[in-house]
């Protein structure tokens, strides 16, 4: 009679490897259904992360059809971390990126970005610094194979049945060197059924006079500049009345960001608001209706 084979077992460093590897696994696909999956037949909400960059600003939007984008980078690599907790451990494509504008707490972050992320679409407005984030940014979007598109106000950008709508600048910079850039910020707003949300950038008092004839009402403001003095005029406040005001800004910056009048400014009209310096990530939710917003820390 033929003896029976032995039975092969894998060493026990494989095993161990093949365990480690397991729990890995395992606990992404948990982290990912505790925080953001949405099992297929679920309804997708639209997503919007404020995330905390220290001072800068950097906005990472899931959208109910599945497709992300960030809005700014932030001053560092900060933004990396931030997306090593949002995206799965294999993902390293966004959809696209929007700049508001050229300045170093924007779009330094974009730099490593792109060197390490797929980008299919970049959103700008063209204009350029001549800073050396501002001419590295440069030269890592003429080297992504990306679609690049320069916005200004009345482009329409429609992401299934969310839709934003350029109202700022009134031109773009094609390939000009600006000086003051924050009120070359892009600014939009964002829509998906009853929520509005207006994203402002650095835009300043004179572009706030710009476009406020193309804004109305709206749920929530993306505080211009930081919450900065020189931004969020009342006139602007008076015309949106928003009830959430988002503001980004590093703990203890220099710059006494965001400025004590502001916030009593928006006490003034009951706007409830949410910074960074003090919350942290950001997560606003939405499906259509009144949208929420909550601090909800990220664990980078
Ligand atoms: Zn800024």
């Amino acid at each position: 009679m033929p003896r029976a084979a032995p039975k092969r077992s894998l060493p026990l460093n494989a095993q161990t490897i093949l365990l480690v590897v397991g729990v890995f696994l395992l606990s992404s696909i948990l982290w990912a259904q505790a925080t953001r999956i949405v099992l297929p037949w679920q309804e997708q909400p639209l997503r919007v992360w404020m995330l905390n960059v220290g001072q800068g600003d950097a906005f990472f939007i899931e959208f109910p059809t599945g497709e992300q984008m960030l809005i700014d980078g932030g001053r560092d690599d900060a933004l990396l971390a931030k997306l090593g907790s949002l995206l799965l451990p294999w993902d390293r494509t966004i959809d696209s990126i929007l700049m508001t504008h050229p300045d170093a707490d924007h779009v330094t972050g974009f730099i490593s970005l792109l060197d390490r992320y797929h980008i299919d679409h970049i959103y700008e407005t063209g204009a350029i610094a001549t800073t050396p984030q501002g001419r590295m940014i440069v030269e890592r979007v003429e080297n992504e194979a990306a679609i690049v598109s320069l916005l200004s106000a009345g482009d329409v950008i429609e992401i299934g049945e969310v839709v934003l709508s350029v109202v700022w600048p009134q031109e773009t910079y094609e390939g000009t060197e600006v000086g003051d850039r924050n009120n070359t910020s892009l600014v939009f707003l964002l829509t998906y059924g009853d929520t509005s949300i207006l994203f402002t950038g650095d835009a300043e008092e004179e572009a706030e006079q710009g476009f406020m004839g193309d804004v109305g009402n709206m749920d929530v403001l993306k505080v211009g500049h930081h919450g900065s003095l020189s931004s969020t005029s009342w006139d602007l406040l008076e015309i949106l009345r928003p009830e959430i005001a988002l503001v980004s800004a590093g703990e203890d910056n220099p710059y006494g960001h965001p400025h004590p009048i502001i916030m009593s400014r928006l006490e003034q009209w009951k706007t409830a608001v949410f910074r960074t310096d003090f919350q942290g990530d950001i997560l606003l939710t939405s499906y259509g209706g009144e949208p929420k917003v909550q601090s909800s820390p990220l664990p980078f």
